[in-house]
């Protein structure tokens, strides 16, 4: 029998929800690309209701406590004192969601002679250290798709509420103000201007996709071209490298995997080779971005804004700078996270789970690391080594 441990993040402030806003969420056929749904045996939930906080456990108590497994459920992650720390040692099997991540760092990993199966409840598996997992044999999966229109949407949103200066807007409704010119200096059309997308991939489609009827001239960037038809459809030019992107783009969305390629991406060089009051939305990884490059090109104006709902470390601490740099549009990690999101990561999870208890195959979409070498998704769309350097600092969030 396996001893698992899951990693979620907080219920509610106002405890776990007796009620929801919605009575149902709505039931998916298939992802865009054709890729079938999360197919496990059974699913112990209501879809809609919130999995991802510790008193959903992802749906997943009945499934493993009634296989005979022992489940231990915490949002207690960072720090050497912390409950995941002393769950290690005779650890099986760690879940994490990149929301509130389990770092599963080379020293973790060698403080747990057991792991064998770390899943990432969701997508993007570079909170664990790669490397270190392919070195010790250990299969990391995460749900390819679950939630990558999610993230899309969430593009959308905080591109059109960067350049249309929503959020200062709003907060003259709340201050009891009625502000026009306030609100106005810095608000634009998204009409016409030039969007770029680091990435194409299932996210970085997505988000060109939906913003094709905004008549934007729409770039990408990626290590794989699409299809002629594809770039033909939605009237796009294709970069071979990300400077010649960000020279001629408005506003540019960052979608890829972080990996040691793409760590610090947007550093300060690159910064500098975007046009004047250039925005930039990430909700990627945070980082991709140089942190203290990016306050300090909103403070310059050489970005008029920046948006994204990831951090690093996360939680971040108190003092993080993009908590109070100037014309910002953060969030905490959510765009990933919806309830809608969750129903289908909980689902795909317990299949990850059902495959390994039952020596089945985990599909390959799902795989990052397996036998030794990235495999799968993870083969296609991340580099070997380790981004995790760092997150020690997640400790200092419980400090204050
Ligand atoms: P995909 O695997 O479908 O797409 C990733 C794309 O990134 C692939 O097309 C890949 O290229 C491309 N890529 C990798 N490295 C580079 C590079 N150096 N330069 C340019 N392109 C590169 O994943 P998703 O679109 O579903 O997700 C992308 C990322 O978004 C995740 O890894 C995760 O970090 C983040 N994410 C964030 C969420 C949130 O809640 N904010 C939720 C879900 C994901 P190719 O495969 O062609 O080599």
């Amino acid at each position: 029998m396996a001893k698992v441990v899951c990693v979620l993040y907080d219920d509610p402030v106002t405890g776990y929800p007796k009620s929801y806003a919605r009575d149902d969420v709505p039931k998916l056929e298939r992802y865009p690309d054709g890729q079938s749904l999360p197919s496990p045996k059974g699913i112990d939930f209501q879809p809609g209701q919130l999995l991802g906080s510790v008193s959903g456990a992802l749906g997943l108590r009945k499934f493993l406590e009634g296989n005979g497994h022992k489940l231990v459920v915490t949002s207690d992650k960072d720090g050497p004192d912390s409950v995941l720390e002393r769950e290690l040692p005779d650890a099986d099997i760690v879940i994490s969601q990149p929301f509130w991540p389990a770092y599963m760092t080379a020293a973790r990993i060698a403080k747990s002679p057991k792991l064998k199966l770390i899943v990432t409840a969701g997508i993007g598996s570079d909170h664990t250290d790669l490397q270190a997992a392919m070195e010790r044999g250990i299969t990391v999966a995460e749900v390819t798709y679950c939630n990558s229109i999610s993230v899309a949407e969430h593009v959308v949103m905080m591109i059109l509420s960067l350049v249309r200066n929503y959020i200062p807007s709003y907060q003259w409704v709340i201050d009891r103000g009625w502000n026009i010119a306030d609100c106005v200096a810095r608000s634009y059309d998204l009409e016409g201007m030039a969007v770029g997308t680091v990435a194409a991939g299932r996210i970085g489609l997505g988000v060109l996709r939906r913003l094709k009827p905004f008549d934007v001239k729409l770039h990408y960037t990626d290590r794989h071209r699409l299809s002629p038809d594809i770039e033909r459809e939605l009237g796009l030019t294709f970069h071979a490298n990300v400077e010649s992107l960000v020279r001629v783009c408005d506003v540019v969305t960052i979608n890829c995997p972080l990996h040691p390629e793409t760590e610090h991406l947007f550093n300060e060089a690159l910064l500098g080779k975007m046009k004047r009051g250039a925005y930039i939305v990430n909700t990627a990884r945070g980082k991709i971005c140089d942190r203290d490059a990016i306050a300090r090109a909103l403070e310059s104006g050489r970005l008029a804004g920046y948006a994204g709902d990831v951090w690093f470390p996360q939680p971040p601490p108190q003092d993080h700078p993009w908590r109070t740099m100037p014309h910002h549009g953060m969030t905490p990690h959510i765009s990933g996270t919806s309830l809608s999101a969750q129903a289908r990561y909980a689902a795909g999870t317990r299949e990850i789970l059902e495959c390994w208890f039952e020596g089945r195959p985990i599909r390959n979409e799902y795989l990052v690391v397996d036998a030794g070498k990235l495999a799968g998704v993870g083969a296609h769309s991340y580099s070997a080594g380790n981004a995790t350097g760092g997150s020690d600092e997640a400790a200092r969030f419980k400090r204050g």
